[in-house]
């Protein structure tokens, strides 16, 4: 791992690519607007990026369909085809470290999550995805003797990709990694608040031999460039990934339009339940501290909802508040600094925000609280207790590093407070218990559970969430069923 000073040099190197990549080539957007890339640990400005709006996606779904329809990708064999993304897989591992500095600058998470977590993640979702795409058979179906019965998957025709900020590479990976593989255009609308990586990988791709119009990347506002990718006529799928208040408009903006598929990866509230039975009380407490800490706690499996049986509370909080102190806000160019920066100062806003509220309705901040405005959006870990399921910030998803701690005595009484929400995203479980293992797991309301850890992950499980949470999966070979047609082929013999 490089150096603090290093990175500083390298980062000084880097040209950002901050226009809209329209069927092979950079744009300026068609109005000619921009809006500023900040970095929020020093509020120094990185780049005008254009801003695109109707026009502009107009002009990227055009291009989107006519490669398309022209089949130079979508019927190009599955075999070419993984053999291009394999070619762009070794590029981006080639480019990890512009790939992770621009996230780190971009919108403020450490270098060494860059380095240990998004960048191997990407390169390994689309590596493992382009090599799984030509190992995929159709099925014949048991019909009558006289008829022979073809169940094939076609490429849907143009997906429209819309991500958050808080993984820019990695989000957008998990999207176009299984939308390409199986043949389809794409028009990425990445986040306002994080689209460099975005725009520098789509020319990577095109270096890799991606076909001109298959990938396209339009930034821009949400009400802007995200809205008319969602309303356009010609846009047959919906990847997103985001808020669930936003997924709930993109769902309204689909029965306005064409009836788009609507795939939705949203937002989280997830539960980390410790029982007293749990083998090892400080590795519980360790993993509890990096489920709400990790990435400041804009993460949307993050464990932002503790419940911790009554009989182990004093020893357990001891140990979670020992872990969590070393998470110390600092330069996120540091390898050694394990929490940086919120992404704007808006995003740091909303958490002093929840956190005076928390207060206002009745919590204690026994660790962190409030910041106060400094230069670089910095936030403090903060645990909050005394918190019940009635108040704002055990109901709300904060996306910060706030976590709200409440006790429990049996089983029953966890599963109920661990189920009481909107969402249901994922779960964290510690107990050293087999079979209470598999009963909670069964119990729990959400996509994923992991039982005595948290946030463990790679490309061969999905990843999504049930309820408030979402409608897909992510990753896997699952992925691959929201970008693909299933045709019934009926032939009279
Ligand atoms: P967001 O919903 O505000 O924005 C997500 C994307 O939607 C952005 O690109 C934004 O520009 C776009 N958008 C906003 N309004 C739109 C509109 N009216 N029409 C079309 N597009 C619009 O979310 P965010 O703040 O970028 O990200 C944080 C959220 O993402 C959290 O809720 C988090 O839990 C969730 N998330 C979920 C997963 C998952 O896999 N389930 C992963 C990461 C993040």
């Amino acid at each position: 791992m490089r150096t603090l000073a290093e990175w500083t040099a390298l980062s000084e190197t880097i040209e950002f690519r901050s226009q809209a990549w329209i069927d092979g080539a950079f744009h300026s957007s068609v109005s000619g607007e921009t809006f500023p890339s900040i970095n929020p640990a020093t509020e120094a400005h990185l780049a005008d990026v254009s801003s695109c709006d109707t026009a502009d996606v107009d002009r990227a779904v055009a291009a989107a369909r006519r490669v398309f329809k022209a089949g130079d990708w979508s019927r190009r064999a599955p075999a070419q085809r993984k053999k291009v993304l394999l070619k762009l897989a070794d590029l981006l591992e080639q480019h990890a470290d512009e790939f992770a500095l621009t996230d780190t600058l971009d919108m403020g998470k450490t270098i060494s999550e860059m380095m240990g977590i998004d960048v191997p993640d990407s390169i390994d979702c689309l590596r493992w995805t382009a090599e799984s795409i030509d190992k995929i058979y159709g099925e014949i179906a048991p019909t009558k003797a006289s008829t022979l019965g073809l169940i094939t998957r076609e490429p849907v025709g143009v997906v429209g990709a819309i991500t958050p900020w808080n993984y820019p590479l990695m989000m957008a990976m998990w999207k176009l990694a299984p939308a390409l593989a199986a043949g389809n255009s794409v028009v990425l609308k990445p986040s306002e608040k994080a689209s460099l990586s975005a725009l520098r990988f789509a020319e990577l791709a095109a270096e890799a031999g991606l076909p001109d119009g298959v990938l396209n990347v339009v930034p821009g506002f949400g009400h802007t460039a995200g809205k008319a990718l969602a309303l356009h006529m010609d846009v047959d799928v919906l990847a997103f990934t985001g808020s669930t208040r936003v997924a709930g408009m993109l769902m309204g903006y689909a029965g306005q339009s064409n009836l788009k598929r609507v795939w939705i990866e949203a937002g989280g509230k997830s539960p980390v339940v410790v029982f007293d039975d749990c083998e090892d009380i400080d590795a519980a407490a360790l993993g509890a501290a990096q489920a709400i800490l990790t990435n400041q706690g804009e993460v949307c499996i993050a464990g932002s909802r503790l419940y911790v049986q009554n009989s182990i509370r004093e020893p357990f909080m001891e140990a979670l508040k020992r872990h969590a102190a070393k998470y110390v806000p600092g330069n996120p160019l540091d390898p050694s600094v394990k929490m940086g920066p919120m992404v704007d100062r808006a995003q740091l806003d909303t958490v002093n925000r929840y956190i005076g509220l928390a207060v206002e309705e009745g919590a204690d901040v026994v660790m962190g609280g409030i910041s106060e405005p400094a230069s670089g959006f910095y936030p403090q870990p903060t645990l909050l207790t005394g918190t019940s399921q009635s108040m704002t910030c055990v109901k709300e998803e904060i996306f910060g590093p706030v976590l709200c701690v409440a006790g429990f005595d049996t089983e029953e009484e966890a599963m109920r407070l661990a189920n009481d929400s909107i969402y249901g995203l994922a779960a964290s479980v510690w107990t050293a218990n087999l079979s209470r293992a598999h009963r909670v797991s069964r119990e729990l309301e959400s996509g994923m559970v992991w039982i005595n850890g948290w946030g463990e992950g790679d490309t061969t499980m999905p990843f999504g969430g049930v309820k408030g949470s979402g409608n897909g999966r992510d990753k896997s070979l699952h992925a691959l069923e929201k970008y693909s047609e299933l045709k019934s082929v009926w032939i009279s013999l």
